[in-house]
């Protein structure tokens, strides 16, 4: 039996295709390249916007068309909506939602349902990378941000014991891996006894190996001095924080229910970027934007680009608002037109482009540390310490760091010369 994983959306959904994979080799199946030639596809997919969706409904049709006899599973923020359940009707064999992954092959008819209620993160994962994995601390999210279906489609949040998590990624320095990438949708609220999220940062950078730790995605709410101390105190830790502005007016934060201003915002971003020790590297600081949240004026958006000219981002994630069901925001009229969303996103791109320059400057002349993630015709690709990607003539370095004097800076990119 051979099977065929499509993951739409975010680390979280990569994460868990890894678990699911896993599984499912377990379980007797073999993976194949093309959906084509699987006895079974499984669809992990994303429903934060309306255009993730739509892209399932493509690509089921395709597959559907392509193996008439395959069977396909859906999982993912999608899986337990009733409209899309109908929409989808027969073409789907089983939706299941990703915490009932141990009970899949009963609910497969492979095998009699065991009823473990084990948490589905403690699973075996199959890595996609064998050099940079995620390691998920914990799902779901209890924030009810009001424009958005991650505490619908994942529930409330659920942490992962501290033992555990250090013991996979203990095992998988022992493996080689360079990157560890801990992921939850508010790591900031991790708890596992006396253990929280600054307290477990601490246990995995004692861990010995040379690696790099990064951490996604914090709340700013939540984002604490100790976490900030926790991070400047490290050896490990990547001087890089994801953290989700939204928006830059609090009249929009507040009907967004982010429970924090703009000025709140940009302390926390002035804090971070003072902690670093004199002569350390720089922290990067990269942000989620959404634009025409239903009711943002045009003086509300202009909030938005102060913020994003004031807090210097290296990298910012910019996204049209679309309505999700259920949702608290759905309530109201979407009352931005696309034209100018569209238009308002050009304008923070053009900002962020200003921003992400002047960051990705202070690196030029200095040699910085890449993880080499990507080898084309004679180049290489990777990522320094804050998450910018650097571009060096070399070979034979995939999964490898690399020392790269940093010649030319631009918006989106390094280019350097390796060193050695
Ligand atoms: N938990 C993360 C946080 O708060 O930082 C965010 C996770 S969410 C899946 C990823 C991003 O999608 C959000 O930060 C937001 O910018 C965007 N997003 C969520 N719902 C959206 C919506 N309805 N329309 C447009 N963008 C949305
Ligand atoms: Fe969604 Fe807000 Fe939770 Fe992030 S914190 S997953 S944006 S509800």
């Amino acid at each position: 039996m051979f099977y065929h994983i499509i993951t739409i959306g975010c680390q979280m959904n990569k994460a868990d295709s890894e678990r699911l994979a896993a599984y499912l080799e377990t379980h007797g199946f073999k993976p194949v390249d093309k959906p084509a030639e699987a006895d079974l596809v499984a669809l992990v997919t994303c429903g934060v916007r309306q255009m993730a969706e739509d892209r399932i409904y493509g690509l089921v049709k395709q597959i559907k068309q392509d193996k008439p006899t395959a069977k396909v599973i859906l999982t993912g923020c999608l899986s337990d909506r009733p409209d899309v359940q109908k929409r989808l009707g027969s073409k789907i064999d089983l939706y299941f939602n990703i915490t009932e992954l141990p009970r899949l092959a009963a609910k497969l008819g492979l095998e009699a349902d065991n009823g473990s209620n084990a948490g589905y993160l403690s699973l075996q994962a199959k890595y996609q990378s064998a050099f940079s994995a995620y390691v998920p601390i914990g799902n779901g999210c209890n924030n009810f941000c009001a424009y958005c279906v991650v505490p619908y489609a994942r529930g409330r949040e659920v942490y992962r014991g501290h033992e555990e998590i250090l013991d996979e990624v203990r095992r998988l320095v022992a493996h080689g891996y360079k990157e560890i990438i801990l992921i939850a949708q508010n790591v900031n609220s991790y708890k596992s006894g006396d253990v929280d999220f600054p307290a477990l940062l601490k246990m995995v950078d004692a861990i010995d190996g040379d690696f790099w730790l990064r951490f996604a995605t914090s709340h700013p709410k939540d984002l604490s001095d100790k976490l900030i101390d926790t991070v400047a105190a490290s050896k490990k830790i990547c001087r890089h924080w994801h953290i989700a502005a939204q928006s830059g007016d609090d009249d929009i934060l507040k009907l967004m229910n982010r429970k924090y201003t703009a000025e709140q915002f940009l302390n926390l971003v002035k804090k971070i970027r003072a902690n670093p020790p004199a002569g350390g590297p720089p922290a990067s600081v990269s942000t989620d934007i959404i634009v025409g949240f239903p009711g943002e004026s045009e003086a509300q958006f202009n909030n938005s680009k102060k913020l994003m000219e004031q807090a210097g981002f290296s990298m910012a994630y910019l996204a049209q608002y679309s309505p999700r069901p259920n949702t608290t925001a759905a309530k109201l009229t979407d009352d931005v037109s696309a034209a100018e969303k569209k238009q308002r996103e050009e304008e923070l791109n053009e900002i962020l482009k200003q921003t992400a320059l002047e960051f990705n400057q202070k690196f030029v002349g200095q040699t910085v540390k890449v993880l080499v993630d990507e080898e084309r015709n004679g180049w290489c690709l990777g990522k320094n310490e804050q998450f910018i990607t650097v571009k060096f003539k070399a070979a034979g370095l995939l999964g490898k760091f690399a020392q790269v004097k940093i010649k030319e800076a631009k918006p989106f990119g390094l280019n350097g010369e390796y060193v050695r």
